[in-house]
């Protein structure tokens, strides 16, 4: 769970959404290079490995697509990423309108736990005032809420560039009681990060599998010393298979 994810995510809005749309039709010429810099200084260490700035420009274009009004991928309500998940939409507060994988790159998958119930969960992502929610919800019994589009920013790190990049999965229960992570929970969860790898082409591995802990910045420490890393790890993989399947369709 997330007090501190407002931070990241509604502070993170100013630069890019509402403030600059206006200009998104017609001044081209002026405001390019600024963007990019930002784009630079967001990106770290991602961008310097890109390195060439025709691939950020190209980036750049793709952002400013997104923002011309009426140009959004169509979206429907009830529209799942995850099969088998039950649709119960986040307040339009606790995440942003976007466009990924286009104009943001899916790279991590970020796991939580919630420091209580499941619909504990649902309710406070659900208030307007909260500030943060996950794009998913797992119950200790498997069972997979989807609150918020993939291709929709989640404020859930308390980072905006992890925000941007990620997926935000939480998980019922609490950090200081093993048994509340049940097997029934991580299958579930497993099932539903195998098919988050499959469909952004992300490896199943540590680096882009990781606990909010690990987001720079964060003062959380969930999923917390009893989470079974190796244990989840080795799920996601076996669900790997199943998971190209479905994607194939
Ligand atoms: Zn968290």
């Amino acid at each position: 769970m997330d007090s501190d994810t407002a931070r990241g995510g509604t502070s993170g809005d100013g630069g890019h959404g509402g403030g600059r749309r206006g200009g998104a039709g017609g001044r081209s010429a002026g405001r390019p290079a600024p963007r990019v810099s930002r784009r630079g200084l967001l990106l770290g260490g991602a961008a310097a490995a890109v390195g060439t700035g025709a691939v950020l420009a190209q980036d750049e274009l793709r952002r400013l697509w997104w923002q011309i009004p009426g140009v959004t991928k169509p979206r429907e309500e009830g529209t799942l990423d995850h099969k088998g998940a039950e649709w119960t939409p986040a307040s339009r507060a606790n995440w942003r309108l976007a466009d990924r994988p286009d104009d943001y790159r899916i790279d991590r998958v970020i796991i939580h736990v919630v420091q209580g119930s499941y619909p504990t969960a649902l309710r406070v992502f659900k208030n307007p005032g909260h500030g943060a929610a996950t794009h998913y919800v797992v119950r200790k019994d498997g069972h997979v809420a989807q609150m918020i589009r993939e291709l929709d920013v989640a404020f859930h790190a308390g980072n905006r560039p992890f925000n941007e990049r990620s997926v935000g999965i939480e998980h019922e229960g609490f950090v200081d009681r093993p048994e509340d992570f049940t097997a029934a929970m991580y299958e579930g969860s497993a099932r539903l990060t195998a098919g988050i790898c499959v469909r952004y082409g992300l490896p199943a591995d540590r680096e882009h599998i990781i606990g909010h802990v690990e987001v720079p910045g964060t003062d959380h420490t969930d999923p917390g010393p009893h989470w079974d890393w190796d244990r989840y790890l080795r799920l996601v993989r076996a669900a790997l298979p199943a998971a190209r399947t479905a994607h194939r369709g």
